[in-house]
Order: structure tokens, then C-alpha cells, then sequence
């Protein structure tokens, strides 16, 4: 068997292990944890609440994905309406915004309202950035008040630093009409591109990876520190040194192009450029369930620390003692625009004040549990920088034999279907190398996929 290394055990590294079984080779796999999932972690505390890292529910529309993950949990699965709404200075209107005004200060809605209606009559102006984007896309005042914000907090920078190429169907841009129906209506549709979502009855997100993770040869305690793509070998933390026949990596690329031996300096230079969010995560438990109606809000005001909450005990039962409750506040900050310093403990006084402050707790309520945790890598940011940064990285990885794959190895905004299949085609990308060098190790079977996929991209 060709020997394959996978380096990082989330969704994408699981997805490579997928690829690589279903040519009868059982990879190694390494993680710097003593768990194994990444972000699609679970840990349940002693208090008996179980919170994931960040709030993680599946959408994916892929019937083959939907279907892999269902086998992962023997169809074991809560299928839920999603509901979301949003927080902005003492008001909740439901989710998106700009399809529910009806509520908000009469003055704010004329201003949004004359505004757009002005917008749609401009002729079509040249879009530079995503400032540029929501002005020309909502008008002036509601992009102010509302998504500018957010930017500020959620990617930690102002929208004129962003591109446009991650929105996809993430924020909705509607029709005079459908503004002022949900201004004058409580009662519009909630337009989102998710409708409904998939999550474990029992175990957290994590129980998706079950099906996947015996798969390879699973060493945690495995932090990579430096790879030498000439002599094929990878140099871990704490002292071992492994060789590869083919290598994939979902280490996040700032961190993944350091430790590579002989590394140009313009490539280190690039991968310095690359920006990404760090998130500090409050995990709450209190001893009532009947918090929020919705599965997730989302917080404009920059006087607030949070930029979303999550509610767990409403994606699973099992997720809380019963008749408990639980609550996730995701706080960002940014290595290249808005460092954090400190520890994530000292967040979790800031969310609750902040929680008590838009009514979500209440001074009776008896706080359980009460922990932080800090996510290194969290979003990619869509800087100015991120394409040109990207491309000199990429190059770099494909010319010395490193498939990268993951949202931090393809430096994308991927959620974690798209993380797993990028996991698999990091893996085809391995099989095809070493297709190309002839190693007679491969099965017949592989030879003749590779050929096959070769043939078709072709
Ligand atoms: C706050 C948040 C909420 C999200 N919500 C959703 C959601 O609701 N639905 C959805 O589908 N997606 C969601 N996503 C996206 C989803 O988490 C990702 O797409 C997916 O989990 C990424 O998987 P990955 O394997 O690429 O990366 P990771 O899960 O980060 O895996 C990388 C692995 O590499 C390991 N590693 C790193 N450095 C080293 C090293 N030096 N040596 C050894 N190992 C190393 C890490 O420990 C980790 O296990 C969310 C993401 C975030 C941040």
C-alpha cells in the first residue's frame, strides 16, 4: 500500500481517509489535539452540556453528503426548520433584516425605504469592493446600520477592505417590493438559503465523522512541525519523524507554509498576507430552556461583544440536562486587523453583562456552567489581499507535492460538506501523482478511477 499521510482529522482529513479507503489504502492520520474532528469537535462538560466548536449544523443540499453523514450516525438525525433573527438596539426584527423592517423605529424605516426606492432608480454603478456592494444593493441607510456593522464585528474590518467573491447566496438582495411588504407586514416570509438543517440526536456534530475516522490510522498528540518535501517526511512536536509516498494537509496555510523545508521567502511572505478571524466562544448553561425562539440571532450593535449567539439544547435534546438550557456567543477578533490579547476566560464576564444587557438572561436565572474557548483560525476574511497571497501559495504547495484541502487549507469560506469533498479531491490529486510516477502499489481498481477522473477533467 502506498503510504499517505493526512494531516489534520476534520472534515477534510476525513473526507481524504474516505477517498483513500475507497481504494483500499488506509491512511495515517495526525492531529496536534488529543481529540480528533477540528472544528466539528463536541465536548461535554461535567455540568452535562454539550457545546460544539462554534455553532455547527449541516445544510448541505448534496444528497450523497446528506447521505454519508445520515450512515455516520445510523440515520440517527434531527431534521429542524430553521429559524433565525436578529438583535439591533433593542429591537429583534426576524431574519434577514432588510426583509423585515416592520417594527423598527418609523423614522429608521422611511430612511431605509427612501433610500433603496432612490438606489434602484441609480444606473448600474461599478463595484469595487463590498461597501460598494451593499450601498449600491440596500441604499445608504440600511447598509449603514445594519451590514456595515456587522462587518466591522463579524470580519473584524471595514466592507470597502472586502471583496465580493465569498457572498454566494449569503446575504439576500431583494426587490423594492419585498422591502416594503416586509415593512408593512409582521408576518413576511423568511427568505435564507437555508430552510432546513440536519444534527445528531446524540454526541454533538462530531457524531457525523464516526463512519469516517476509523478509516485511517488515527495519531493525536501529533503536532506537525516542520515538513521536508524532498526527502518525504514529516517532523512532529514531539520527536517522531514519519516518511510519505503522498501527503494532504488541512493545516491552516499560515501556519502549514512555515514548516516547510526550504520554503522561498516570497511564499512565506504570502502566506503572512493571508487574513483570517479568530473567534473566543462563551459556552453557557442556565437552568431554563426556554431562552430564544430562534436557533440563532444575529447582533449589529458594536456595543455588543457577540456577533451571533447559538442555542445548542435547541439543535438536540441530549445537548442539555433536561430542562436546561444552552447559549453560544461567538466574540471575533483578527491576527491582521483586530488582534486578541488575553485569555478567552476573560471574555466571559463581557458576555454575560452583554446577554443581561438585550434581555437574553435574566437576574433570576442560575448560571451552570460558564467557559470560553479560543478558535485560532475561524473565517477566512476576503481581503484585498486574500487572490494574489492565494495563488502564490497554491503554487508553491502544488510544485513541491503538498495537496492542501479544507477551509483553511483551500483558504475558503467552506462549510463542512464542501471541507469534506475538498478533502477527497486533495486525496484524488495524491493518487493521481502518484499514478503519473507509475507506483505499481496502487490497485488496478485505482489506476483505472484516476485514469477515468484524468480522463474526464480533460
Ligand atoms: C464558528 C464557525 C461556525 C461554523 N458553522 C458551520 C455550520 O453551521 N455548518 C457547516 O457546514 N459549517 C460550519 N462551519 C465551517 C466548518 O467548520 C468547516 O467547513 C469545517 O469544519 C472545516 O474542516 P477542515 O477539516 O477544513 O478544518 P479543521 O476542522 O480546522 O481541521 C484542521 C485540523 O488540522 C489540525 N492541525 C492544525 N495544525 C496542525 C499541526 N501543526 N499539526 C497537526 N494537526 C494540525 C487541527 O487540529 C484540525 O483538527 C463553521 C465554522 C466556524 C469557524
Amino acid at each position: 500500500m502506498p503510504n499517505i499521510v493526512i494531516l489534520g482529522t476534520g472534515m477534510a482529513g476525513c473526507g481524504a481517509a474516505y477517498r483513500l479507503h475507497g481504494e483500499g489504502i488506509t491512511p495515517t492520520m495526525f492531529d496536534e489535539n488529543s481529540y480528533h474532528g477540528g472544528k466539528t469537535a463536541s465536548f461535554r462538560y461535567e455540568s452535562g452540556f454539550l457545546f460544539d466548536v462554534g455553532p455547527h449544523i449541516s445544510y448541505t443540499k448534496d444528497p450523497r453528503i446528506q447521505e454519508l453523514f445520515a450512515e455516520s450516525v445510523e440515520q440517527q438525525y434531527e431534521t429542524l426548520q430553521v429559524y433565525l433573527n436578529n438583535y439591533w438596539r433593542g429591537y429583534w426584527p426576524q431574519h434577514p433584516v432588510q426583509l423585515h423592517l416592520h417594527g423598527l423605529p418609523e423614522d429608521v424605516i422611511i430612511k431605509v425605504i427612501s433610500d433603496f426606492a432612490k438606489e434602484c432608480h441609480q444606473p448600474e454603478r461599478p463595484v469595487a469592493n463590498y461597501e460598494d456592494w451593499l450601498l449600491t444593493s440596500f441604499g445608504n441607510s440600511f447598509a449603514e446600520l445594519f451590514p456595515m456593522q456587522y462587518t466591522r464585528k463579524y470580519h473584524t474590518t471595514d466592507a470597502k477592505n472586502l471583496t465580493t467573491d465569498w457572498l454566494g447566496p449569503r446575504v439576500y438582495r431583494p426587490s423594492l417590493e419585498e422591502v416594503l411588504r416586509g415593512a408593512i407586514s409582521p408576518s413576511a416570509p423568511q427568505i435564507h438559503y437555508i430552510t432546513h438543517f440536519r444534527y445528531p440526536t446524540q454526541g454533538g456534530f462530531v457524531s457525523y465523522l464516526k463512519k469516517f475516522v476509523p478509516l485511517g490510522r488515527l495519531n493525536l498528540n501529533h503536532k506537525v512541525t516542520s515538513i521536508d518535501p524532498k526527502a518525504q517526511l514529516v517532523t512532529f512536536a514531539n520527536g517522531n519523524v514519519v516518511g510519505y509516498d503522498g501527503v494532504v494537509s488541512s493545516i491552516p496555510l499560515p501556519d502549514l507554509i512555515p514548516m516547510i523545508e526550504g520554503v522561498p521567502a516570497d511564499v512565506v511572505e504570502a502566506s503572512r498576507r493571508l487574513a483570517c478571524s479568530t473567534c473566543v466562544l462563551v459556552n453557557i448553561g442556565i437552568n431554563r430552556e426556554d431562552i430564544s425562539k430562534a436557533h440563532c440571532t444575529y447582533f449589529y450593535d458594536e456595543d455588543i461583544c457577540f456577533s451571533r449567539l447559538g442555542f445548542p439544547h435547541m439543535l438536540a435534546a441530549s445537548n442539555a440536562p433536561a430542562g436546561m438550557g444552552s447559549i453560544q456567543a461567538e466574540v471575533y477578533f483578527s491576527q491582521k486587523y483586530k488582534p486578541f490579547t488575553g485569555v478567552p476566560e476573560d471574555l466571559i464576564e463581557r458576555v454575560i453583562t452583554d446577554l443581561r444587557r438585550c434581555g437574553i438572561l435574566r437576574d433570576t436565572d442560575q448560571i451552570i456552567c460558564r467557559k470560553a474557548m479560543l478558535l485560532r483560525y475561524a473565517n477566512v476574511i476576503f481581503d484585498q489581499d486574500r487572490a494574489a497571497a492565494l495563488r502564490t501559495v497554491h503554487g508553491y504547495l502544488d510544485e513541491v507535492g503538498i495537496s492542501y484541502c479544507g477551509r483553511y487549507g483551500d483558504w475558503g469560506y467552506m462549510w463542512t460538506d464542501e471541507s469534506f469533498k475538498s478533502g477527497e479531491n486533495a486525496a484524488q490529486k495524491v493518487l493521481g501523482r502518484l499514478a503519473a510516477y507509475g507506483d505499481s502499489r496502487l490497485t488496478g481498481e485505482a489506476r483505472l478511477n484516476i485514469k477515468t477522473t484524468a480522463d474526464a477533467s480533460a
